[in-house]
């Protein structure tokens, strides 16, 4: 697979580039490799590349490919990344490292309950809607406080930080955009007193500029993979 290891590599420097750019340390910037719909050998040969966390979507389909590399399990971090229903929360809270897609505070407690005692506490991420699109998941900007308070005092969950999904845009500028108002929110959350370290944001399209706007974790997937085939 040689694609694959050019390509993981070349997002590595895109990585690095933009973090230059903003005169970052590229290490404080975490690379999420999205291996949705892709297999299991796919996430082996990544790792043989030296890719750690690797984040799904889909519940069934993410737990057989974490019993496939069971043989590398504590050399992987699982993240969920995907719309999280109420009924497929104990498998995601038994398996999974993180989870960044927590949007509303039912979820958070199913996660905690069911998180086993002998696993150490799961991360999460709030999820928020930092494009203003009503369509979109993910908490309201003006909620956000409250549903991070709420979270963090759960006993098995550890709330890391925010996590967003913005609308598409083409230019770097209309990209910048929502990533800027969830480092702020960010930012107001920490003064508030909540002790963050992760701002998961930024995709294949649009990581320089959230890594421009301060994201510490990017989630990519088409840009190491390639384009995602949902026809089976
Ligand atoms: C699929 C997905 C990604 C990866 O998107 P690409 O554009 O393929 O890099 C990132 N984050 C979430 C939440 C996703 O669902």
């Amino acid at each position: 697979m040689p694609d694959l290891i050019h390509n993981l590599d070349a997002v590595r420097q895109r990585i690095a580039l933009a973090a230059h750019v903003a005169g970052r340390d590229p290490r404080s910037v975490e690379l999420l490799a999205v291996s949705k719909t892709f297999p299991a050998e796919d996430v082996r040969v990544a790792h043989a590349a030296g890719q750690r966390a690797f984040g799904e979507n889909y519940v069934q389909e993410a737990l057989t490919k974490i019993e496939a590399l069971a043989d590398l399990r504590a050399d992987l971090e699982w993240h969920f990344i995907g719309p999280l229903q109420s009924n497929k929360s104990k498998p995601v809270a038994e398996n999974f490292d993180w989870v960044h897609s927590v949007d509303r505070l039912k979820i958070a407690e199913r996660l905690s309950a069911q998180r086993p005692d002998n696993l150490l506490p799961l991360n999460v991420c709030v999820q928020v809607n930092a494009s203003g699109e009503a369509s979109k998941s993910g908490i309201e900007p003006g909620e956000a406080l409250e549903l991070a308070r709420a979270v963090a005092a759960l006993p098995r969950l550890r709330l890391r930080g925010l996590m967003s999904i913005p609308e598409p845009a083409g230019d770097i500028e209309a990209q910048r955009a929502p990533h800027r108002l969830l480092h702020a929110l960010f930012e107001q959350l920490c003064t508030e007193g909540l002790a963050l370290d992760t701002l998961s944001m930024g995709m294949s399209g649009d990581l320089e500029a959230a890594v421009i706007e301060g994201a510490t974790l990017v989630r990519v997937g088409t840009a190491i993979f390639g384009a995602r085939d949902y026809s089976n």
